[in-house]
């Protein structure tokens, strides 16, 4: 069958954009290796996961590095090695994806969210002193899409105030702050390996940090409680099992073989697509803040002018850019309004708590929109394709 335009018409375009993961004979290699090696993780011998480890703190300008399971419980681990514990309140940005706030609640720690910058849609660090309270124990800066948060003044508010610093740094392979890379910037980051994300190995995680105390701790969480030097049956905390398999390990080295590459070629289609967007009437793509000095571009993120959006509404607008062949997505829910989030607030803290985040909220709800990375593989050509959908249907609405 034949697709159509949202006007009956030819799509501006019907060939697939690239597919994710992309994948290759390093992958395969190593994955073989560690098959025929049956050194495949767990307790024994670490043979491709030390590597990796090494690589990816080096990457990103961090002394230590400890993989595991997922970037979840990656900021779960991070939190609770900053000293984070039950009844706890934890500051970060309502437009995140829930992990940022789950990884604190699985535990029962309180997020308490500030809302964002319009620009970048990340923390604002002048609305921090507002939230903080004497049960304040941590800023977790999420690096939404890609592009760091501005550490500068969020660690300068939180060093003011002794809270410790994480970076939810999932979207934020390779990305920097002023020429300092993500992971290097707080007292502990995470990343994450799961499907979606610009290096991945279906599943999976790390976290970075420098300060060899809390990074004994976070090793210690992820590793039953053990302790490096200690017996095997020497607990001293309880910790959970959360080791990344050496399968991953192979895979996500793999992965790495082709990230600088993957990584030019998104931050050179998105500053063409931001270009070409920012001509069309109506259409705003977020400012790129210059302290940005590396750009992960795990999502692009763009939306419509008021005026635009009282003329067509955002769900519309989306549903006929999709029906030209373009895969935009409407982006999260501001999670100060989530359900689920809320009722474990309420339960946790015995109050209803009535957030509001209008610059959040209102991304969320009428304005904000994105591509994801892969999108981002594809040609020159198929960014004009993108504009071009985008152009149509803009103009359709200015023109109703
Ligand atoms: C993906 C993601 C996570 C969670 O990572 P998982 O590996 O899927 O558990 C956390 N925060 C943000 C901002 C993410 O994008």
């Amino acid at each position: 069958m034949e697709r159509l335009a949202a006007d009956g018409g030819k799509p501006v375009r019907t060939e697939a954009f690239p597919v994710w993961p992309v994948t290759g004979e390093e992958e395969e290699r190593l994955v073989l290796e560690v098959v025929r090696s049956g050194k495949w993780g767990g307790s024994g011998t670490r043979i491709k996961l030390p590597e990796l480890e090494e690589k990816f703190a080096a990457m990103h300008g961090a002394k230590h590095a400890v993989t595991l399971v997922n970037g979840t419980l990656g900021l779960t681990v991070a939190l609770q090695a900053a000293g984070v514990g039950p009844g706890d309140e934890v500051i970060m940005p309502p437009y995140t994806f829930i992990a940022t706030a789950s990884s604190a609640l699985l535990f029962g720690a309180v997020p308490v969210f500030a809302d964002v910058e319009p620009d970048s849609m990340n923390l604002d660090a002048d609305r921090l002193e507002e939230v903080i309270t004497p049960r304040t124990k941590a800023v977790v800066a999420v690096h939404l899409a890609g592009a760091p948060a501005n550490m500068d003044k969020i660690t300068a508010i939180a060093r003011k105030h002794g809270l410790a610093v994480i970076e939810d740094a999932a979207q934020a392979v390779g990305a920097s702050w002023d020429g300092r890379p993500a992971g290097s910037l707080g007292d502990l980051a995470s990343f994450s390996f799961q499907l979606g994300k610009n290096v991945t190995s279906g599943e999976g995680g790390i976290i970075l940090g420098s300060d060899d105390k809390r990074m004994d701790a976070v090793w210690s969480l992820v590793n039953v409680g053990r302790i490096k030097q200690g017996g095997w049956y020497q607990h001293e905390r309880i910790g959970w099992n959360l080791r990344m398999t050496e399968f991953q390990a192979a895979v996500l080295l793999g992965q790495l073989s082709r990230f600088e590459e993957q990584f030019q070629k998104r931050e050179r289609n998105a500053r063409r697509l931001t270009e070409l967007l920012n001509g069309i009437e109506g259409i705003r793509v977020l400012p790129r803040d210059p302290r940005v000095t590396r750009h992960a571009y795990h999502l692009f993120l763009f939306g419509l002018q008021p005026e635009l959006e009282e003329r067509i509404g955002k769900a519309d607008f989306i549903a006929k850019v999709q029906a030209e062949g373009i895969p935009v997505h409407p982006g999260y829910v501001s999670l100060n309004r989530n359900k689920a989030v809320r009722a474990a607030v309420t339960r946790l803290t015995g109050q209803e708590r009535e957030v509001t985040c209008p610059v959040s909220e209102r991304f969320s709800d009428r304005l904000g929109m994105w591509l994801h990375q892969n999108v981002l593989l594809a040609g020159d050509s198929d960014m004009q394709d993108i504009a071009e959908a985008v152009r149509k249907v803009a103009e359709w609405a200015r023109a109703r």
